[in-house]
């Protein structure tokens, strides 16, 4: 249930209605939109009569149950406004939301040498990116395969941050790994093999920074609300979702399927914002850029790609990773297209990529 107060209504007067409420054992969300405050009811409000919530105060516009089992997630819970997660990077914040330029997030699968992380890092930045992705610790299919360099691809990301100011996503995948994950990423990715490992969740959203939750390889959209809504439940309002690709009968041309409606689905049930991996979910390079434009003119709020220096070489998911060239091409078209959509982006310029190729980097 959620209150929605008129404009102009005093602090004291939304304490006062806070405190009354908690007298029906539940507890009060404050939540400033842009115009008004909304006052979110948590706990079981089954038994509550709007009318009697009414009742508390003229100040009071609307009274309104939220019939989702998502809640906190809702776009209902924050009376129909987006929400905004704002990122301090070293070179500036970075906001995801609705109402701001399409974020893009690039870099390689997996952090595996010095020189390949801060090269790529120093590159996708000049073609315009805000944050650097890499893993350190890799969920593979076969326990045969490259696992992610841990820590020590940890350290090399913070060094990447240091040397580019980019802000850094990387996936925690145990627990254990947590605190060292939280004190390098600035986003922390949970991804889509344990988008329902519940305890995870709770834990990652706890260290209260941002997190990317991906779509579940089988999940349905209901599904992933809920799992954000457990990041939310321990008081983490950063989430972000993103679509990556879902598993379908046909894997023979693509990897999985890119759910585009999703970016509409979820504009009608969450306030959060939205991003799309399109190199996860085709698993093929030469799909990408097309996806890519698809998403945009979904009207996503922000780009997860693959990018890598020489993807024949790649420890993994060397098929999917566009090259650094290519990635440069696709954002001056990334900026076209989603100028004529009418999406700002920020500033993708030739001269500073061409310059950035020019001057070897320190560290190759
Ligand atoms: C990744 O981002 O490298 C990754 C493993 O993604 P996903 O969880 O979407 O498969
Ligand atoms: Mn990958």
């Amino acid at each position: 249930m959620i209150i929605v107060m008129k404009p102009g209504t005093t602090e004291g007067e939304i304490d006062r209605i806070s405190k009354e409420v908690r007298h029906w054992n539940v507890i009060p969300e404050k939540l400033q939109g842009t115009h008004k405050v909304v006052l979110g009811l948590i706990g079981d409000t089954t038994e509550l009569d709007p009318g009697q919530v009414q009742n508390l105060s003229h100040y009071i516009e609307q009274v309104l149950r939220i019939k989702k089992p998502f809640k906190r997630a809702s776009l209902e819970f924050r009376n129909g406004e987006y929400s905004e997660v704002v990122v301090p990077t070293p070179n500036g914040t970075v906001i995801f939301g609705k109402n701001h330029p399409l974020v893009i997030v690039a870099g390689p699968c997996s952090v595996e040498n010095e020189a390949m992380i801060v090269e790529t890092a120093r590159r996708v930045k000049a073609a315009g990116a805000q944050f650097l992705r890499g893993g350190a610790y890799k969920p593979r299919t076969s326990p045969y395969a490259f696992q992610g360099h841990g820590e020590s691809a940890l350290s090399l990301l913070a060094l990447a941050r240091e040397v580019t100011g980019l802000g850094i996503i990387t996936e925690v995948m145990d627990t254990t790994d947590l605190e060292k994950v939280a004190s390098v990423a600035d986003i922390i990715q949970i991804g889509a093999r344990n988008m329902q490992n519940f305890s995870l969740l709770k834990k990652a959203g706890a260290t209260g920074k941002p997190v990317l939750l991906k779509r579940g390889l089988s999940a349905t959209i209901e599904e992933w609300l809920m799992a954000a809504e457990y990041i939310l439940a321990v008081g983490n309002p950063n989430v972000i979702l993103c679509e990556r690709g879902i598993r379908s009968f046909d894997q023979k041309y693509t990897r999985n399927v890119l759910d585009i409606s999703a970016i509409p689905v979820l504009r009608s049930l969450t306030h959060l914002p939205i991003m799309v991996d399109p190199s996860h979910a085709t698993g093929k390079s030469e799909f990408v850029p097309t996806m890519t434009k698809a998403a945009i003119a979904a009207d996503t709020d922000s780009l997860m790609l693959e990018v890598h220096p020489n993807p024949s070489k790649a420890l993994s998911d060397g098929p999917q990773s566009l090259t650094i060239e290519a990635f440069e091409r696709l954002m001056l078209d990334i900026n076209v297209f989603s100028k004529f959509l009418g999406r700002a982006t920020q500033n993708y310029n030739k001269a500073t990529i061409a310059k950035t190729k020019a001057s070897p980097s320190v560290l190759v």
